[in-house]
């Protein structure tokens, strides 16, 4: 634990002072509110260099929204993020809202905002937005949104900055496109609505990869809705007459004779800033501890013990859950993480501390979508990929999951069956979600607290943080034993879900 701690340290100094003035902008504490948190100064850098990522989640009886939100160190770049996400939850909420009033909402309706992080270069990255709604019927509807962001300048990245748009053969591209489109076996093209779009490159949905510029279309949007959404790869040596020439150097479609002392210098590049991202992966993996160090080994509890189990759901968050763990050691307690595959992606660093602390990490799924709204492939891969991604970065199988706002049906029982997944909800809701407020959530958790029970709370909310000790302390007074949802399934010998539930399943 201590070597991880350290590491950090050594992470800090690595991104400087800029980042250690954040990072204290970021633990202190709200004005006027008097709290008695725990403060950390450990710091957990993104695996992507100078962005991070948000999740929020909000429901009610007629909806449930999830949305990923990325966050750079650029107040402009967030501002046009947090604007879009804003007018896409407002359009949403107002659906909703008439479909509710005109008595046509059979259905919890659901928005689910998924970010899909692609570098282009150092501090460069495609933010490709995968926007799910559902409002009832058959299917959900998926559409794309793309950004492109420079961290390091603050600035979005447009197409036209990459493409010589006004290049006197550049409807060539048109052609180009329409031919991947034929040889992909998509014949059916709506062609004005295609020329539309193409015409008009700011409206492209667009992102790179090594091998050439993708072009991203929603479903009916440029064919037959048979085709589902539609994604085309232009190989940049088809394109390159239209590539600007810094970027044909990012991509190295130029043919350069460098000079020997550029030559070295664009080693030396290489080797120290292209892959930073990589660079921290690959010193994670060097650095890992033997997998028995991190194996999860349940406690064997008294019959007539008085236990309660606190689980921390939406994780690993880099300013709020290094608090939690804090707290859950001061008392000398283990808790349950149900973390988010996409969190973990981001943070690999502090979810292995989470795992080395001795806590439970459960599988929360990959995108925290309304699983009674997957069919069964989508299901398995929320679930599947989530625990691959545990397993690869923490080095553990989670045993547990808890499907998003705890909503099931038999679909999700049979799935989680054979992926030897036991479901886990709760039967104490601290709505730290809702309210955010400390005495709010001490109030709910001792509502309902009672021996066997196992408390909701998200370790994404500063008041969540800023209650536990509190929480903790009067749970110890009462007499009770915080142990992790494993534990206490040994107890009830394997219970496949521990009731009752707040949410109610989707029969
Ligand atoms: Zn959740």
């Amino acid at each position: 634990m201590m070597s991880l701690k350290m590491k950090s340290y050594v992470l800090l100094s690595l991104f400087g002072i800029l980042t250690l003035l954040i990072a204290i902008h970021q633990f202190s504490p709200s004005i006027g509110v008097a709290t008695n948190s725990v403060q950390t100064d450990i710091n957990y850098e993104s695996r992507y260099a100078g962005l991070d990522i948000e999740f929020v989640s909000k429901h009610s009886e007629d909806y449930t929204t999830s949305i990923s939100k990325p966050v750079t160190s650029s107040q402009k770049v967030n501002e046009k993020i947090e604007a879009w996400l804003t007018e896409q939850e407002e359009q949403f909420l107002e659906d909703v809202h008439k479909l509710k009033s005109s008595g046509t909402l059979d259905v919890q309706a659901n928005l689910n905002i998924q970010l899909e992080t692609n570098p282009l270069a150092e501090q460069q990255y495609h933010l490709l937005f995968h926007v799910y709604q559902f409002m009832g019927g058959a299917n959900g509807q998926e559409s794309l949104h793309s950004l492109t962001v420079d961290v390091a300048s603050g600035k979005l990245i447009t197409i036209e900055q990459i493409l010589d748009t006004n290049h006197v053969q550049f409807t060539d591209i048109h052609t180009l496109l329409v031919n991947a489109l034929i040889e992909e076996g998509i014949d059916d093209i709506y062609q004005e609505e295609l020329s539309t779009t193409m015409n008009n490159p700011s409206l492209w949905t667009w992102t790179t990869n090594e091998e050439g510029l993708t072009l991203h279309f929603d479903e009916y949007e440029i064919a037959a809705g048979s085709n589902g959404p539609i994604h085309v790869t232009l190989p940049f040596d088809e394109i390159s007459d239209y590539i600007k020439d810094d970027w044909k150097r990012v991509w190295e479609l130029v043919e350069e004779t460098p000079t020997e002392s550029e030559e070295q210098a664009e080693d030396e590049h290489h080797s120290t800033d292209v892959h930073e991202p990589d660079q921290i992966i690959k010193e994670k993996e060097e650095q890992d501890p033997p997998q028995e160090d991190i194996l999860f080994e349940p406690n064997q509890l008294e019959k007539d013990g008085k236990y309660i189990a606190l689980t921390f759901d939406d994780g690993p968050h880099p300013r709020i859950t290094p608090q939690i763990l804090e707290t859950l050691e001061s008392f000398d307690a283990r808790a349950t993480f149900y973390m988010l595959g996409t969190q973990v992606d981001f943070y690999p660093e502090l979810a292995i501390e989470v795992a080395l602390s001795g806590h439970e990490i459960g599988n929360h799924t990959m995108n925290h979508m309304n699983m009674t709204t997957l069919n069964r492939e989508q299901l398995v891969r929320e679930l599947a990929d989530t625990t691959s991604m545990i397993e690869e970065v923490i080095g553990i199988t989670p045993t547990t999951m808890r499907p998003p706002y705890g909503i099931y049906n038999q679909q999700v029982v049979d799935v989680s069956t054979e992926l030897n997944l036991a479901i886990v909800n709760w039967s104490v809701d601290s709505e730290d979600w809702r309210s955010r407020e400390v005495g709010a959530i001490k109030e709910m958790v001792f509502k309902d607290a009672a021996n066997g029970r196992i408390v909701l709370f998200h370790d994404i909310h500063q008041a969540t943080a800023d209650a536990l000790p509190a929480v903790m302390e009067q749970l110890q007074a009462e007499g009770y034993q915080f142990v992790t949802v494993s534990e206490l399934l040994e107890l009830e010998q394997s219970n496949l879900d521990i009731g009752p539930h707040s949410r109610r399943v989707i029969e």
